[in-house]
């Protein structure tokens, strides 16, 4: 289990699976051979088959006396189109509890955007009904999401995403529809970072001088920060999603900005610094 210490506040990474993928089953570009004209991804973010390292978590903001869990993974018991995601039995929750942070302890859930390995865990199953798995929280949607996500649920994708793991959220009472760059409070607050998704947003984090940012899936994987122009076979607008990555990565190169990845495989976290016109990860 990975966490980092930013000022007060403490930030604890929850795996719920952690794999090697072939590169073109999320990003098309990231074939073998182009993945090993950048050198600096092995061994930490490429295999010896390149491969990309990714894996799938939460992390757990402990801030001012309150805990918010950023992006809840794929849930159990889903009918998903993706194999490996569909109806799945893993022990995530109990993962979680032995962290120290039982599903009740929980007091807000943040979706950096509504796909289906950011919103699974948001409910549960309890006698063949979906329920919202942190009763104490407040789930923070961005409006700007939901609404994309209500007009057309996309359902041949992925599966019934929206309508098991987000809607069941919202008939509860427990949503608030926010803007994108909303405040927790004066140390977490959220960072627009649309175009992957219509509402996408990052997380920033200050405290004490000290600073860190989660990416979300504005950046899936350290390759981009050489191939920002590397999409996501599932960007909303791959243009604006290129626009938002090279502006993201000038905001933070060569700052003490802790960039921490929503599905960088370990070490998960490190600096943006130069590399020529491009940059890569310091870990
Ligand atoms: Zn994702």
């Amino acid at each position: 289990m990975a966490d980092w210490q930013i000022g007060d506040v403490k930030v604890t990474k929850i795996i719920e699976e952690d794999a090697p993928v072939p590169g073109e089953f999320v990003l098309p570009d990231a074939q073998a051979d182009k993945l090993r004209e950048i050198p600096w991804l092995s061994p930490n973010f490429v295999n010896e088959k390149g491969w990309l390292k990714m894996s799938i978590h939460a992390l757990i903001i402990e801030t001012q006396g309150v805990r918010i869990m950023v992006d809840t993974c794929l849930g159990n018991d889903k009918e998903r189109t993706t194999k490996a995601w569909a109806m799945r039995s893993g022990p995530f929750l109990e993962d979680l509890a032995a962290a120290g942070f039982p599903r009740e302890s929980i007091d807000y859930v943040i979706c950096t955007h509504l796909h289906v390995d950011h919103v699974g865990w948001n409910t549960m199953l309890v006698d063949g009904k979906w329920v919202p798995t942190f009763p104490n929280a407040r789930y923070l949607f961005s409006r700007t999401e939901w609404e994309s996500w209500e007009k057309d649920p996309d359902e041949e994708h992925f599966g019934p995403v929206i309508q098991d793991s987000v809607r069941p959220v919202i008939d509860a009472g427990l949503a608030d529809l926010v803007d994108s760059d909303h405040r927790v409070n004066d140390e977490v607050w959220f960072e627009p970072t649309h175009g992957h998704t219509a509402g996408h947003i990052s997380v920033r984090i200050s405290s004490q001088g000290e600073d860190a940012v989660i990416t979300g899936d504005m950046t899936h994987h350290p390759c981009q920060l050489a191939r920002p122009e590397w999409r996501c076979f599932a960007d909303y607008d791959a243009e604006q999603a290129i626009q938002t990555r090279w502006d993201f990565y000038g905001r933070y190169v060569d700052k003490p900005v802790l960039v921490i990845g929503t599905h960088f495989a370990p070490p998960t976290a490190g600096y943006i610094v130069p590399d020529g016109e491009r940059y890569k990860l310091k870990i």
